[in-house]
């Protein structure tokens, strides 16, 4: 748990603008800033950062947040992990109260990071002294700027180098590191000192770096003859190897430039195209394709394109990629396979044949159907009807798992010219998941939402401009439900902290049961018109507290009508009830439009 004293000053001392231009360039327009939206596909910018609110809206999309939900949703990164992330840039060390019990002690309080940094910077400097590494890379066709951009190290042969660079290698944290190894009791080695020993010798080192640049992984290829060819760090505190993308970090820019991710199967392959200019490839760690991988590319891009060996280990591989991707995939994406001559790697292929010929192979991968299809048939006689009553019973089980409307659709149609089958029997057989076809207007989170009360006005419109909080005031008029209940909250906050703005307020009610309403407010499009500079938002928000205290005014006028027709109304409620009533007939005749109704 981190104190909410402490979110609200370190939002008080960073500067979204700094924050967000770090990793997606901004350009002034007006009072804001502007970009095109990194969450989603757009040639016209409608990403804003406003520097006043301390927010970021996408008025395409709908995201929106402070800068911690930027960091969360650009980065990947957990909410506790973006503040610690956005303190670290600020210099601001984060208090944490420790809940109770014995929880193993984090990551950051064993300073396994610490020493990841340290590891690298001593195969770094490693590289920089060895000869055949030096060598082996150059011969590899890397230049020393590719090998610094991607941290390429070098662990040199012996068994306990790294005694060197930790005072405390014997240490139990230096375990949760993955950099060393403990051999059993007994298993005596003649040349090692003790029972600890280093993971990677002699190897070229490459960091796996998380989102954020820090270091949670070595991969080590080795140096001529030795097994295993490649070798990973262990999954440790720090590295979840089905949650991380090799390259990720250096390729993020390019991938959203082209629209498009590569995925590779190893390191080298990654390195090896970004030194030919292909910077957009990212690889899988030593294992298949996880549903956490594949969701992850999506995001990044609305094509991804799985780049496998051509041998059989890689058939295998892009299989089980696609049977990954299946309930994931969504219309307006498109995966697709790519697969190399049996002979090749992308390393090989692109140093021989070069970035115009490798783009072009990417450009001619197979859409997943085509490679679903093609697959199966493959291994059966399609010429028969049990070849293809086979080929349908294994087909059924992958299509009837894509809930993508369209897509869905169009495999089952082409799945039934495969099998001579007609549309209605495919239907039988396989029945679709998506209730009907619509045509994809890529409906925005905005468009999405239903038409705005008055509550949910005044809540964005005061989130918006927290000076307008006074304009606001207290009174039966807001409607109980969850709108009202958030704006009375979101008042609250503004008057017990003068000066407060958007990004702290929404960091306020981040998890609480206010953030659905604030979240849905902040995409009411009079926000938008808001953002010009000559709108009058104040006057919207007295004209709407004037609607609401009309509606409040007719509400109680037909409670009291109700009351004094059943002959139960007190003396008062008569009062109240011929009072209403005048004032209700004073503003229709003085003014016809109802939101200029006259006071409660
Ligand atoms: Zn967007």
């Amino acid at each position: 748990m981190i104190p909410q004293e402490f979110i609200q000053s370190l939002l008080g001392r960073v500067d979204i603008v700094d924050v967000v231009d770090r990793y997606v360039k901004l350009k002034k327009a007006g009072a804001n800033y502007s970009a095109c939206c990194p969450f989603h596909n757009e040639k016209t910018p409608s990403f804003t950062v406003s520097p006043t609110k301390q927010f970021y809206h996408c008025f395409g999309c709908g995201a929106h947040g402070n800068a911690i939900g930027f960091l969360m949703e650009y980065s990947g990164l957990a909410y506790p992990e973006a503040i610690r992330a956005l303190a670290e840039t600020v210099g601001m060390p984060v208090p944490e109260t420790r809940s109770r019990g014995d929880r193993p002690a984090s990551p950051e309080a064993q300073g396994l990071g610490a020493r990841m940094m340290d590891a690298l910077a001593y195969y770094r400097a490693e590289l920089k002294k060895s000869k055949p590494a030096i060598e082996y890379l150059k011969g590899r066709g890397l230049s020393g700027e590719v090998a610094a951009r991607y941290g390429l190290g070098f662990a040199p042969d012996g068994w306990q180098n790294l005694e060197a660079v930790f005072d405390d290698y014997a240490a139990a944290a230096m375990k949760d590191t993955g950099l060393v190894i403990d051999s059993d009791p007994g298993e005596e080695h003649p040349e090692r000192k003790s029972r600890r020993y280093d993971r990677f010798r002699n190897r070229v080192m490459f960091p796996i770096l998380d989102a954020r640049g820090n270091v949670i992984g070595f991969g080590g290829r080795v140096i001529g003859e030795g097994e295993p060819k490649y070798l990973n760090s262990p999954e440790t505190p720090l590295f979840e190897k089905g949650r991380e993308l090799y390259g990720l970090y250096q390729a993020r820019r390019a991938i959203r430039d082209a629209n498009q991710v590569i995925v590779v199967e190893g390191y080298m392959d990654v390195v090896a195209l970004a030194q030919h200019g292909v910077e957009n490839a990212v690889a899988t760690l030593g294992t298949a394709t996880t549903p956490f991988h594949v969701g992850k590319l999506l995001k990044l891009a609305d094509n991804v394109v799985f780049c496998f060996d051509g041998d059989s280990a890689g058939r295998k591989a892009a299989w089980r990629a696609l049977e990954v991707a299946l309930p994931v995939l969504a219309d307006g994406k498109l995966v697709s396979f790519l697969f190399l001559p049996p002979e090749d790697d992308p390393d090989t292929f692109v140093r021989r044949e070069g970035k115009g010929a490798f783009l072009a192979a990417v450009a001619g991968a197979k859409p997943l159907s085509q490679f679903l299809f093609a697959e199966l048939a493959a291994h059966v006689d399609m010429a028969t009807e049990e070849g293809r009553a086979r080929f349908l019973a294994q087909a059924k089980p992958l299509v009837a798992q894509i809930e993508a409307p369209a897509l869905g659709a169009m495999l089952r149609k082409r799945l039934a010219e495969l099998a001579r089958l007609g549309p209605e029997e495919i239907d039988r057989l396989i029945p679709s998941k998506a209730p009907e076809i619509r045509p994809r207007t890529a409906p925005s989170r905005a468009a999405r939402a239903a038409p705005a009360s008055g509550e949910a006005k005044l809540l964005g419109s005061v989130l918006a401009r927290p000076e307008l909080a006074s304009r606001v005031p207290d009174g039966g008029f807001i409607a109980p439900g969850p709108e009202g209940a958030a704006l009375r909250a979101v008042i609250r906050f503004f008057r017990a902290n003068p000066g407060a703005n958007l990004g702290q307020a929404s960091a306020y009610f981040e998890g609480s049961e206010h953030q659905p309403a604030i979240s849905n407010a902040l995409q009411d499009p009079l926000l938008k018109q808001a953002e010009s500079p000559d709108f009058d938002l104040a006057s919207e928000v007295d004209s709407w507290v004037e609607r609401l205290r009309a509606r409040e005014a007719d509400r109680r006028r037909a409670e009291l009508e109700k009351r004094v027709s059943e002959g139960i109304a007190t003396p008062e409620e008569h009062a109240e009830f011929n009072q209403l009533l005048e004032r209700l007939a004073h503003a229709k005749s003085g003014n016809p439009l109802p939101e200029a109704r006259s006071k409660l």
